[in-house]
C-alpha cells in the first residue's frame, strides 16, 4: 500500500473505531547493514531507516482515559486504561507504549489527559527490522507533539523508546534500533559510535547495487532471552579483561589488545561472545571506510564475515539462517549477505547486484521452500526517512 492509502485507510478506520479524525504520525523500522550486537557493548553500528514501519492515528480527549488499537493485532479490539494504570505492564503488545508513557513521565513529561491512538505497522513483526522500536519511537513522537514535551529532541525519542523496551518491557536492548527509526534520513546509513553517541550520515552508495532483504518467516521467539544471556556473558567479559584494562565495554578494546587479554577470560563460551563483540566493531569501522573508499566488494567481505562471527561465535543465528547466506553467497553478483537484527531467526540483509537480484530470489526461494517448506518474502530497501509527523 502507498502512504496515501494508508493514510486514508487509518482515518477510516480511526473514525469507525473511536469516531472524528486523528493526527497521523509515522516512524520507521530499521535495517542494520554491519555492527550487530555491538550496540550494547559499547561498539559502532551502521544502520538505514526503511520506509517500511509503524503509523499512528492519535487524538487527545477530556478526560484521563487511554484507548489503544492496533489494526495488526486482535483484530483492531481496544485496549482501555487510564493514566495511571498505563504504566502497569498488561503482558500485551501494549506493553511497548505503555512502556514510553512511563519513560517520558520518568523524565518529567507526565501527560495530563488521555488520549485515543490507532496502530498500523507494515514492517513483519517479529522478524528483526524492529517493529518494536518504531512503535516506541513512534509513541514517543506523537506524546511529544500532542502534548508540547517541546524540551524532548529527536535524539530523545530514541532514549525513550529504549528505556520502555529495556526496562519497562525488560528486553535488554541497546540504543541502535531507536536511534535508527528517530533519526534516519533518506538514502543514508548512520554509522554510530554506542559509546559516545556520536554519528554520522553517509550515503549508502551502491551503484549498480540493492539493499534486499530477506524474510526468513522463522520469528525470534528465543531472543529476548538469549539476548539477556548474551549481554549478561559480555559483562563478564568485560569484568575479567578489567585485569588487564581499564574498560566499561568491549568497545573500547582493539582486536590485538583483545588477543593480548583474552586469555583473562576462563570461560570458553564467554570468550567468543567477546571475540565477537570486539572484532565486529572492527569490521563495522572497516566496512565504512571500504564504503567511503567505493569498495563496495570489501564492504559485502565484511558483512559475510559479520555472518560467520554472528554464526560462529555469538550464537544467534539459526539453521534455516545459515542455509540462506551459504546459498546467497554462492550466487554470482551477490555482494555480501548476512542475518540481520537481534537473530534466531528474523531477516538477512544482502547487497546484490541489480542484475542478479530476481536470480537471487528465485534460486533461494525455491531451495528454501524445498529444504524447509516455508515461502521467503523479499524486500528491496532504500534508506528512509526518521519518525516525522505526516
Ligand atoms: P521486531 O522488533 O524485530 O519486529 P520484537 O519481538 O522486538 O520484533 O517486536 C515485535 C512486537 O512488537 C510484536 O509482537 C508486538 O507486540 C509489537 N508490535 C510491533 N508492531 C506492532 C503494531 N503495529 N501493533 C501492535 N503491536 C506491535
Ligand atoms: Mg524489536
Amino acid at each position: 500500500m502507498e502512504e496515501k492509502e494508508i493514510k486514508r485507510m487509518m482515518q477510516e478506520k480511526f473514525a469507525e473505531i473511536y469516531g472524528g479524525e486523528g493526527e497521523l504520525f509515522f516512524a520507521p523500522g530499521r535495517v542494520n547493514m554491519i555492527g550487530e550486537h555491538t550496540d550494547y557493548n559499547g561498539g559502532h553500528v551502521f544502520p538505514c531507516a526503511l520506509t517500511l514501519g509503524t503509523y499512528a492515528a492519535v487524538k487527545k480527549r477530556g478526560d484521563d482515559v487511554i484507548r489503544m488499537a492496533s489494526l495488526n493485532m486482535d483484530d483492531a479490539a481496544i485496549r482501555e486504561m487510564t493514566i495511571a494504570s498505563a504504566s502497569e505492564k498488561s503482558g500485551s503488545w501494549t506493553d511497548y507504549p505503555r512502556g514510553v508513557i512511563w519513560a517520558m513521565a520518568e523524565k518529567g513529561n507526565t501527560i495530563d489527559t488521555g488520549f485515543d491512538v490507532l496502530y498500523y505497522g507494515n514492517i513483519p513483526a517479529g522478524s528483526g527490522l524492529s517493529s518494536s522500536a518504531s512503535l516506541e519511537v513512534l509513541t514517543a513522537l506523537y506524546l511529544r507533539e500532542l502534548y508540547g514535551f517541546d524540551k524532548v529532541e529527536q535524539i530523545d525519542l530514541a532514549f525513550i523508546g529504549q528505556s520502555a523496551e529495556s526496562d519497562f518491557v525488560g528486553m535488554k536492548c541497546g540504543i541502535m534500533d531507536q536511534f535508527a527509526s528517530a533519526m534516519g534520513k533518506e538514502n543514508k546509513a548512520m554509522f554510530l559510535d554506542t559509546n559516545t553517541m556520536k554519528f554520522d550520515y553517509l550515503p549508502l552508495a551502491l551503484s549498480d547495487a540493492k539493499i534486499v532483504i530477506t524474510n526468513s518467516m522463522v520469528k525470534h521467539e528465543l531472543a529476548s532471552s538469549e539476548y539477556n544471556t548474551r549481554r549478561a556473558e559480555c559483562e563478564k567479559a568485560v569484568g575479567m579483561l578489567k585485569a588487564k584494562y581499564d574498560i566499561a565495554t568491549l568497545g573500547e578494546l582493539t582486536p590485538e589488545q583483545f588477543e593480548e587479554g583474552k586469555d583473562l577470560i576462563t570461560d570458553e563460551t564467554i570468550a567468543k561472545r567477546a571475540k565477537h563483540a570486539v572484532y565486529e566493531n572492527a569490521r563495522t569501522f572497516a566496512a565504512v571506510e571500504a564504503l567511503k573508499n567505493n569498495d563496495i566488494a570489501t564492504f559485502g567481505k565484511l558483512m559475510n564475515e559479520s555472518h560467520v562471527s554472528l554464526r560462529d561465535d555469538y550464537a544467534v543465528s539459526c539453521p534455516e539462517i545459515d542455509e540462506l547466506t551459504r546459498w546467497a553467497w554462492d550466487i554470482e553478483g551477490v555482494i555480501g549477505s548476512r542475518i540481520t537484527g537481534g537473530g534466531f531467526g528474523g531477516c538477512t540483509v544482502s547487497i546484490i547486484k541489480n542484475d542478479a537480484i530476481d536470480t537471487y530470489k528465485d534460486a533461494v526461494f525455491a531451495k528454501y521452500k524445498e529444504q524447509f517448506d516455508k515461502e521467503l518474502e523479499f524486500y528491496v530497501v532504500d534508506p528512509g526517512e526518521g519518525a516525522h509527523k505526516l
